[in-house]
């Protein structure tokens, strides 16, 4: 006999809220367009991608969630750009209510057809983005270990005061008080019973476990990380991206190499900077490895690739290509993927031409490219003491190493 399957684990995220408090016009153009300015706080710009995909990528990097359904406003013009890039089987969505209860309810509704009763269903709010796989481990802990609910929560610490008419009226004893965080999970059918039994009776609820509570179904609290914060103030933002930044580590680091034949011609490309020289490169482009290598530096680092999947040489249209274009694409994928360059360091390998005099033109026009400073792209050359096709003045190559920070 094999043991019973473990119980499958739904996300329900709501997601349709308009937070029009939250939004500030000016702060929402990222460069990849992903919130136009007056956004609500899901869409709110966040480390290159947009505060909801961060709840969700959360959500979606547990393979024990079976799917996960995204509850949005009817008139959402931001979500299907959202989808695309999160790109996962697993998200569906569904079509918001006037509060978050209903919202929720038209969630579970869009599982009817797929959960079984007893199937877990975990409801997060769009806007925690800085969950942890700590935190969800540890309500799946929880429920494995027989609990008929579990809902992620933090202890009070702070006296806590009553006020009345802007003064204190009393001192609330502290002792045995959380505040409930998310996410919160229970049965399928339990919670959809106990929200629409909520509805029904007309009785708001602000989080699951209050519906469960009316419906008698005690969750167990779980202890969550002070660091799972709802964002509920603009300058939430930048609290969220210091905590992300500094759980995953925000630095990227690449490197890249490139070699071209000389051939016929009276110059080389090095660096976006023409070099007058009694022989030309045989590529099929303009033949400029240091911006070969340094394209495949910043491609490497960002996970994406190499520069012959991004701009195969079997391609007619980079026939003597200008290297600054191919340069200029990887500078805004950088960008869109929510880095900036920090520095580079370049070598060219060539027995000839002297590199020296180039120098300065190369790093700034390097830099112009990638919108940094020139101070922060090192250029150095060397030959290898006429050794191997380099040292025979058969071609030339170039390394590159490149680190990257998250912006
Ligand atoms: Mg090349």
């Amino acid at each position: 006999m094999s043991a019973p399957a473990p119980r499958r684990v739904w996300a329900v995220v709501p997601a349709a809220g308009r937070g029009e408090r939250f939004a500030a016009p000016a702060v929402a153009a990222a460069a990849d367009a992903t919130a136009a300015p007056g956004a609500p706080k899901q869409y709110a710009p966040l480390l290159g991608a947009t505060v909801v995909e961060w709840s969700i990528r959360r959500l979606l990097a547990e393979t024990r969630i079976h799917g996960v359904v995204v509850v949005i406003a009817d008139d959402d013009r931001i979500w299907p750009a959202v989808a695309a890039r999160l790109a996962d089987p697993r998200l569906q969505s569904a079509i918001g209510g006037a509060n978050r209860q209903a919202s929720v309810i038209n969630g579970l509704r869009r599982l009817e057809a797929q959960a079984a009763p007893d199937d877990w269903v975990l409801v997060h709010d769009a806007a925690r983005p800085c969950v942890t796989p700590a935190e969800l481990h540890a309500l799946f802990d929880a429920l494995d270990a027989g609990a008929s609910g579990a809902v992620l929560a933090a202890p009070v610490v702070d006296t806590v005061k009553r006020e009345r008419d802007g003064r204190i009226a009393a001192t609330v004893d502290r002792a045995g008080l959380w505040r409930a965080l998310t996410p919160q999970v229970f049965g399928y059918a339990a919670l959809r019973a106990a929200l629409e039994a909520a509805a029904a009776a007309g009785v708001a609820v602000t989080d699951e476990s209050q519906a469960m509570e009316r419906a008698g179904i005690a969750a167990v609290l779980v202890p969550g990380s002070a660091f799972n914060l709802k964002l509920t103030r603009r300058e939430d933002l930048g609290t969220a991206a210091k905590i992300l930044k500094s759980e995953a580590g925000s630095m990227r680091i690449g490197q890249g190499f490139d070699a071209h034949a000389f051939g016929n011609g009276d110059h080389v490309v090095l660096g976006g900077v023409r070099i007058p020289y009694p022989r030309g490169v045989v590529a099929h482009s303009d033949g400029d490895v240091l911006i070969h290598a340094l394209c495949d530096a910043l491609l490497g680092a960002l996970g994406q690739g190499d520069i012959g999947q991004h701009f195969p040489d079997t391609d007619p249209a980079h026939r003597g290509a200008d290297s600054r274009l191919f340069l200029r694409e990887v500078a805004l994928r950088m960008r869109t993927a929510g880095f900036e360059l920090v520095n580079a360091d370049l070598t060219v390998l060539a027995q000839a031409p002297r590199i020296a005099p180039h120098r300065n033109a190369m790093a700034a026009t390097l830099g112009a490219d990638l919108g940094v400073p020139c101070e922060r792209i090192n250029i150095k050359a060397t030959t290898t003491e006429r050794l191997g096709f380099i040292g025979r003045g058969e071609g030339l190559a170039a390394q590159a190493a490149v680190l990257l920070d998250a912006r």
